[in-house]
């Protein structure tokens, strides 16, 4: 997002709260369930994912039909054009994405009809990066991608290039030409298909009703609809749902390289990845912070809400007591309207308020679950020394974010991490803290209870585990602090003359 654009920083902006996930996905195939309004409901509880665009793609068999919009789930869709959504199958979407791409074109599903009359509907999650490529190919398959600016189109115009295959035949011909991080859920009119790429960097479960089938990024959608959860998707497989039942294919060897982000904070904490509860998992951080970073103090209190668990965590293996100390208001992601030069000034508290009562004279310890530009502990730290606290000791869920994601996950420039190109007591200093503490890597991966080598750590250790296009990108823009917007600010509309190194999210 440029400069100077009339919108919040990234951390003061109430309708971005946080490092950004890039979408939401939901699928259902039930015959004789309102399949629209379930996916509705399946997009509100995956509506964290995503807060741009929403959109539902439905088919009775006879024909898919997308209606989709800029703005919340909530506002995109009312009862009478849910109403209007009939079928016995859908998708849905819940997006992210940069204030340039925020264009009905490219909220999802996408839609794409094949030269034989076959109509796919396709969402996404993840970020592909090799753009470029896929334009090539599908100009090859003699379609037009000029029009197209994002990944997630040319995945559907490529699957519905192949008019001599089944959608099945082609996803399996397409999906393993496909690099980067996607959970794509599509459909044509009779089938519904997930697929995970062979890395399963970001989630997708599959859950089953007593009349059908349901996938969705993560498990609380399914248990919004009534859904018991199967298993997850496997990296590497595509599945297809039909009148025939479930069937399971391998478009690639699995080779599991599951976003360690997720586990920190993007997930909701009732979700759970790879058997591992969030919840759970940022609890152990917690503690694990407690073990590596102790201070004496009489209160632990958490950055609302998602400082929460491990705030309990750091309470539960120090001893301190553990209280609230920042009320967060809950409807400030609500408000639609965009703020004055005068309420931006008002920054983080437009969302937090501290609870003056519990934190006069007392020492803090004050979890949160990263830093990404410092903007609000910054905040956080100078409103509760006003309210009174004796000590501000700042405890943080995850190691330094130093490097930008490629996977689908908006943080910032790599210039605008605070952590990238300052020591520990640079960042200190910087937020205003007595004291700070980020939880280690190796103790971050042992919360998760997954091997190490089945992890992307990259935002944190720099290892990308799919291979970019342009390897040097990494050095040019982000060791040497110049930074680089990762995704659609810098795209052309033309995906067709794209360079190598451009990559694109959905
Ligand atoms: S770089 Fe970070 S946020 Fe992106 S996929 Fe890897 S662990 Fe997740």
């Amino acid at each position: 997002m440029p400069r100077g654009d009339g919108r919040l920083s990234h951390e003061l902006d109430p309708h971005r709260p946080g490092p950004q996930d890039a979408c939401g996905v939901f699928g259902v195939w039930a015959p004789g369930e309102e399949v629209a309004k379930l996916t509705y409901f399946g997009l509100y509880a995956l509506q964290h994912r995503g807060q741009e665009a929403a959109g539902i793609a439905v088919s009775d068999g006879s024909g898919v039909v997308v209606y989709k919009d800029v703005g919340l789930v909530a506002q995109v869709f009312d009862e009478p054009t849910l109403a209007s959504l009939r079928g016995h199958l859908a998708i849905g979407h819940a997006r992210y994405s940069t204030t340039g791409d925020s264009t009905w074109e490219n909220s999802q599903p996408t839609l794409q009809s094949t030269t034989g009359g076959t109509t796919i509907a396709l969402a996404h999650n993840g970020n592909l990066v090799n753009t470029a490529d896929l334009a090539r190919r599908a100009k090859e398959l003699g379609m037009d991608s000029r029009g197209s600016t994002n990944d997630t189109s040319l995945v559907t115009m490529l699957l519905a290039g192949h008019p001599d295959l089944s959608v099945e035949g082609a996803a399996m011909k397409v999906l393993p030409t496909v690099e980067g991080a996607f959970s794509f859920v599509f459909m044509d009119e009779n089938t519904l298909y997930a697929a995970r790429d062979h890395h399963g960097v970001r989630p997708l479960v599959l859950g089953r009703l007593e009349r059908g089938w349901v996938v969705a990024s993560e498990q609380a959608a399914l248990d919004i609809v009534g859904a018991s959860v199967v298993r997850e998707v496997e990296p590497g497989e595509l599945i297809a749902i039909d009148e025939h039942g479930l069937r399971s294919s391998r478009f690639a060897a699995p080779d599991p390289k599951g976003c360690l982000f997720e586990y920190v904070y993007l997930a909701r904490p009732d979700a759970t990845i790879n058997g591992r509860n969030m919840y759970s998992t940022r609890v152990a951080i917690g503690r694990k912070l407690a073990a590596e970073h102790p201070v004496e103090a009489d209160l632990v209190i958490p950055v609302p809400e998602s400082g929460t668990p491990g705030a309990i965590g750091y309470a539960e293996a120090s001893g301190i007591p553990y209280g609230q100390g920042l009320m967060k208001n809950a409807y400030v992601g609500r408000t639609f309207i965009q703020p004055s030069q005068t309420i931006r000034a008002l920054g983080v508290r437009l969302k937090l308020n501290p609870l003056r009562d519990n934190v006069r004279g007392k020492r803090l310890v004050v979890v949160d679950d990263s830093i990404v530009r410092g903007t609000t502990q910054r905040a956080i730290v100078r409103m509760l020394r006003e309210a009174g606290a004796l000590e501000v000791h700042v405890r943080i869920s995850s190691p330094p974010v130093k490097w930008p994601c490629f996977y689908g996950i908006d943080f910032a420039t790599g210039a605008e991490l605070l952590a990238n190109g300052m020591d520990m007591e640079g960042i200190r200093r910087s937020i205003g803290a007595d004291s700070l503490g980020y939880v280690s890597l190796e103790g971050l991966i042992a919360a998760t209870e997954q091997p190490k080598n089945r992890l992307c750590r990259a935002c944190f250790d720099g290892e990308y585990p799919i291979k970019l296009p342009a390897d040097n990108l990494i050095g040019k823009h982000v060791l040497e602090g110049v930074g680089r917007r990762v995704g659609s600010d810098e795209r052309s509309g033309d995906q067709s003359s794209a360079p190598a190194t451009e990559l694109s999210r959905s």
